[in-house]
């Protein structure tokens, strides 16, 4: 089966510095590294990394960057475009205490193309998996033509958009949301965290793990480890538990793999660098 993720790219700047800049000051950073990252990438990666068939539908500039590391880490890309904007980028600056400051440009991002998804939708198969995230610009539009292909649509609220959601929820077979997302989505709907109106609800909470609500209830505890990074850990831990059930793994044993693999990449510094093989993941687990 395949993965088609309708999700944003950006390249992330990292700028090491001894503090973070004040207003009107310059400061000469200590060191620097170049990533792929945004939540769609991410993602893509993830699931890539955990043996799923991954096609990414976006948009880059015109320089093509961000589309070339996506391509490199394995993931189809035929149908990421290019746009006259530039490509979306993240200014992450960390000073000598781990704190940051980041700067994110959309970029190309907010010109995600409904023709391009359509292309990409011709080849589904139902019962193929479809995953977008809040910063997606044609959330709603992009679900329901994913649904009309037969897809079983993944929806990561993150960032949250509280004009987004009541469109979105209907559309969506999975929403994925970590602990703070979800109180914010409750508190909009003016309703609890446990009587939020979602068929399947998967909730992340950091080294305290994770919990999918449908049907069933279940539990899943985060492996303990020695964290250095946890950026990206939540697209590592959704984008492995899909390509899990796009496997045919039932969902308890999606979620161990997610939690496996987001232990592995919190040990590591970077974003979608980080993610595990579903090799390390199985080696992890064992
Ligand atoms: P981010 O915004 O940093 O990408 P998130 O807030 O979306 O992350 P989290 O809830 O922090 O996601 O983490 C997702 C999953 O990753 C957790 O459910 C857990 O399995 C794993 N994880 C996160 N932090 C740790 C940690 N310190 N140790 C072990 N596992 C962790």
């Amino acid at each position: 089966m395949t993965v088609f993720n309708f999700g944003s790219i950006n390249i992330d700047h990292f700028y090491r510095l001894p503090h973070l800049p004040g207003p009107g000051e310059t400061l000469a950073a200590t060191g620097y590294d170049r990533g792929l990252g945004g939540k769609g990438a991410n993602q893509s990666v993830a699931a890539h990394r955990a043996g799923a068939d991954v096609v990414h539908i976006g948009m880059v500039g015109p320089d093509g960057s961000g589309r070339r590391e996506l391509n490199g880490f394995g993931v189809d890309v035929r149908f990421v475009g290019t746009e006259g904007r530039v490509t979306g980028h993240a200014n992450v600056h960390v000073d000598a205490a781990g704190e940051n400051m980041i700067v994110v440009l959309p970029g190309a991002n907010h010109e995600q193309s409904l023709t391009l998804l359509k292309s990409a939708l011709a080849e589904a198969r139902p019962g193929d998996h479809f995953m977008l995230q809040g910063e997606a610009n044609l959330g709603a539009e992009a679900a329901a033509l994913a649904r009309e292909a037969g897809c079983f649509v993944t929806y990561s609220a993150a960032p949250f958009k509280p004009a987004r959601v009541a469109e979105m929820l209907p559309l969506c077979d999975l929403v994925a949301v970590n602990s703070v997302e979800a109180q914010q989505m409750a508190a909009h709907m003016g309703v609890t965290v446990d009587a939020l109106p979602i068929a399947n609800l998967l909730i992340t909470d950091g080294a305290k793990g994770a919990r999918w609500r449908g049907d069933e209830v279940i539990d899943q505890p985060a492996f303990a480890v020695e964290a250095v990074d946890t950026t990206g850990a939540g697209d590592c831990f959704i984008g492995t538990v899909i390509a899990a059930l796009d496997q045919g793994a039932g969902r308890a044993e999606a979620l161990r793999r997610g939690a496996g693999a987001a232990a592995l990449q919190v040990t590591r510094p970077g974003t979608a660098d980080a993610m595990p093989t579903a090799d390390e993941v199985a080696a992890f687990l064992d």
